[in-house]
């Protein structure tokens, strides 16, 4: 193709191993920009951790998890916006805080409503400033000291060497113990999938910052309206191929083959040899290592790339014979369930019969409906523990703690349930893990890695991984001579929270 020197007719231009996101977004630029580009993807299907599979039981496509992306992931729309995706999300006008269940049994659980205030002049971070004493549950100690925290927080740049954990910076500031666990574990455990103490003061920082302070979008919560298979495999795939990408599922890599100072082909698991021009490693970072010649595997940096640790998340699958809750998710505080998510048919449409007042207080309870498919999906973050239980004995607390929120839901019977716990669902966001993480253009110059795990600046979501995309196919457009860019710059700095920082 243009731009580059000993072209060979039919030689493809990228091979990318990888149909994850960060694969995907690389292939979208790089098939943009009128490139040759073929993707190998190992299982049956696109999207990575962000796919879904067919539950045997019920037959239906279910996500391995509930995907929840925000108003913040700048690049992430891009993505969605440029492939035609955008329409298959919904964004969640308010978000369902259930307040923490009271010791004594006598009294129900406050539900709560998180939303930015209406009026235009509201800028971030005040448009949130109601929305926090509207959370009943905290008390005003606690509302006082999140306050503190969050003025703080924004003050308390991180320095490049910093080692603090979150943890720390909460003991420094003198959080108190119930701020903690009703307020920053709340947030910070859904964002980064880790305990206070294994997040370091940096990342948590971003998500405040990023995501509730900076800009008044920054929050919004949106959910695909689809199942991620749908995304990705019946939308992205033959946008993909229209474009010319050369998709090959069921395509394991087994190594990547050197040639002097470049790669020149990868071997497939069946030991064909496939060559290009440029190569995109889009694999997962426990994965990455063993795809590399020994030249650059034991070298540092990239060796360092084993210190990563990874974090569990599990989503436990639940499928009653008629409705918990008409709510489309609820935040649960002080539970071993964090989010539940109402995937039925019945709230897919969004009818508005089926949604709460949104002048209540409502607990979202609606009885004479008869449901399609009662099917909810409970996610818990930081699952290093519910990993070790027997699944019967969690499902068994998750529904006893879903009917104790939703009481009039009692005689609903379970039909079937299915636990997944995904021991690599991101990287652990430790203290000093950014060090590790290498850029995206890798020390032999036509290798570039892609993944949520490699240098972004954001923790480990879909965010971070197309972020990585982006970057490694400007790499290699800048390699081939073209001049196009595709890193996305983050929602713009209101002035109040500017002039603080100034
Ligand atoms: C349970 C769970 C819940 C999550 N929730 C959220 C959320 O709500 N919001 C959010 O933003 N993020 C969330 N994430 C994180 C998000 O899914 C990931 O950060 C993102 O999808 C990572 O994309 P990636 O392309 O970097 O990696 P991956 O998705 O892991 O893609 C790598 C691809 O490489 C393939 N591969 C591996 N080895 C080979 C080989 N040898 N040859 C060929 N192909 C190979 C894999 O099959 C995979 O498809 C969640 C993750 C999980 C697991």
């Amino acid at each position: 193709m243009v731009g580059h020197s000993n072209y060979i007719p039919g030689m493809n231009d990228v091979l990318i191993v990888g149909g994850g996101l960060a694969g995907l977004a690389a292939a979208v630029a790089l098939a943009d920009a009128g490139l040759k580009v073929q993707l190998l993807e190992s299982r049956p299907r696109l999207g990575g951790r962000a796919s879904s599979f067919e539950d045997s039981s019920t037959g239906d496509v279910i996500d391995n998890c509930q995907h929840v992306t925000m108003g913040c992931c700048t690049n992430f729309w891009h993505f969605c916006r440029v492939t035609g995706l955008q329409s298959a999300f919904r964004r969640e006008p308010f978000l369902t805080f259930v307040g923490p269940p009271d010791p004594t049994g006598q009294s129900a659980p406050d539900f709560c409503r998180f939303e930015a205030a209406k009026f235009p002049v509201a800028s971030a971070p005040f448009h949130l400033s109601s929305t926090f004493a509207g959370l009943s549950y905290l008390s005003n100690q606690d509302r006082f000291a999140i306050t503190c925290g969050l003025l703080a927080l924004v003050s308390d740049r991180p320095q490049a060497d910093d080692r603090r954990s979150f943890a720390d910076w909460l003991r420094f500031n003198q959080q108190p113990a119930s701020t903690i666990e009703r307020f920053w574990d709340i947030v910070l455990v859904s964002a980064l999938s880790e305990s206070l103490d294994r997040i370091s003061y940096a990342s948590a920082r971003k998500v405040f910052v990023d995501g509730f302070l900076a800009n008044r979008a920054g929050w919004e919560v949106w959910l695909p309206t689809v199942p991620l298979d749908a995304l990705y495999s019946d939308l992205l795939h033959p946008w993909l191929t229209d474009r010319g990408v050369d998709v090959q599922l069921k395509t394991g890599v087994d190594r990547l083959i050197e040639d002097g100072d470049r790669i020149r082909a990868v071997e497939l698991r069946n030991s064909e040899q496939l060559t290009a021009r440029q190569f995109v490693l889009a694999v997962p970072h426990h994965r990455v290592l063993d795809l590399l010649p020994d030249s650059l595997r034991h070298q540092s940096p990239i060796a360092d790339i084993a210190r990563l640790e990874s974090a569990p998340i599990a989503s436990v699958h639940l499928w009653f014979d008629r409705p918990i809750t008409f709510l489309p998710h609820a935040v649960l505080v002080g539970r071993l369930s964090q989010w539940v998510f109402n995937r039925s048919s019945t709230t897919g449409t969004e009818s508005s019969a089926l949604r709460p007042n949104p002048g209540s207080k409502s607990s979202g309870a609606k009885a004479a409906v008869s449901p399609l498919s009662c099917y909810y999906q409970v996610v818990i973050s930081n699952a290093r523990e519910l990993a070790t239980r027997p699944h019967s004995e969690v499902v068994a607390e998750i529904v006893a703690e879903l009917k104790a929120v939703w009481p009039w839901a009692n005689d609903a019977q379970l039909q079937h349930s299915r636990v997944v716990v995904e021991h690599h669902a991101v990287f652990s966001p430790l203290p000093g893990s950014d060090e590790v993480r290498p850029p995206q253009q890798s020390p032999i110059s036509n290798l570039q890695f892609a993944g949520d795990w490699t240098r972004t600046g954001w923790p480990a979501t879909m965010e971070g991984a197309v972020r990585s995309g982006f970057l490694a196919a400007e790499n290699v457009l800048n390699q081939l001579g073209h001049t196009q860019r595709w890193l996305q710059p983050d929602l713009p700095i209101e002035w109040p929270l500017r002039l603080v920082l100034r």
